[in-house]
């Protein structure tokens, strides 16, 4: 019997966007499954971004995007930034999932590993929602999930930092115990701002080895919205 059936029967499922019951085989309620797939995102194949960031030199060979980071689809990861709840971890996993499994080039990757989080952080927040993305985008794209490859070390949370300070912030992105030499490696994470995380995390992965990186990534943002959402703190 399937575990998440037998959870259901004492905790009832909710959407994961505005809470409403729902049936335990699903993670959004049919309106705002209607929603989110409005904020289907189409942005630049290679970097993620509407406001290409190609040109200023990028490490990742190519993204797939799911959502823009907005409405409907930003209320649900902020819950999930807020550590309330991880369903919507789980239901981007599932899309991504899909996205890899479809893609003649991501769909042969060796490896799937989460944009990696501080201890601290993870222990504030219960979990680390990029490593429960590939986790689900793992087993749904039937590639396998390692979460030591990559670490982080300081645990300064990224909205209390400027915007330079931000970007020295990623450099405690450092490399794990495992190597990826020779691999194909997909790196997930909830929502891409700036393409500096990502940007780190790819060339730490190059430089030990890798032969290919991909982003996988739940969200991105729009240049407008970047700017109307100063200041909400809800950014990577
Ligand atoms: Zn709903
Ligand atoms: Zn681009």
């Amino acid at each position: 019997m399937n575990f998440k059936y037998i959870l259901d029967l004492f905790y009832p499922n909710r959407c994961s966007c505005c809470g409403k019951f729902i049936g335990w085989r699903s993670y959004l309620c049919d309106e705002c499954l209607i929603s989110v797939s409005e904020l289907s995102a189409n942005p630049c194949e290679i970097c993620g971004k509407d406001e290409c960031i190609c040109g200023s030199g990028i490490y990742y060979d190519r993204s797939v995007v799911c959502f823009y980071y907005e409405g409907i689809v930003r209320h649900g990861i902020i819950t999930l930034k807020e550590g309330r709840d991880k369903s919507f971890a789980e239901f981007i996993g599932e899309m991504l999932g899909r996205k890899i499994a479809a893609d003649p080039e991501l769909g042969k990757a060796d490896l799937i590993i989460p944009v990696p989080s501080s201890r601290d952080r993870i222990r504030k927040r219960g979990y680390n929602q990029a490593l429960i993305i590939a986790q689900v985008a793992g087993k749904t794209a039937g590639i396998k999930v390692r979460n030591n490859v990559l670490h982080k070390i300081k645990s300064e949370y990224q909205h209390t930092l400027t915007s330079e300070k931000r970007a020295e912030n990623v450099s405690s992105i450092i490399p794990g115990k495992e190597s990826p030499e020779g691999m194909k490696v997909i790196v997930c994470d909830d929502v891409i701002t700036t393409g500096n995380t990502m940007n780190r995390c790819a060339e730490i992965l190059k430089s030990m080895g890798a032969e290919k990186v991909y982003a996988a990534l739940g969200t991105t943002t729009k240049l407008k919205k970047r700017k109307d959402e100063n200041g909400t703190g809800h950014r990577n």
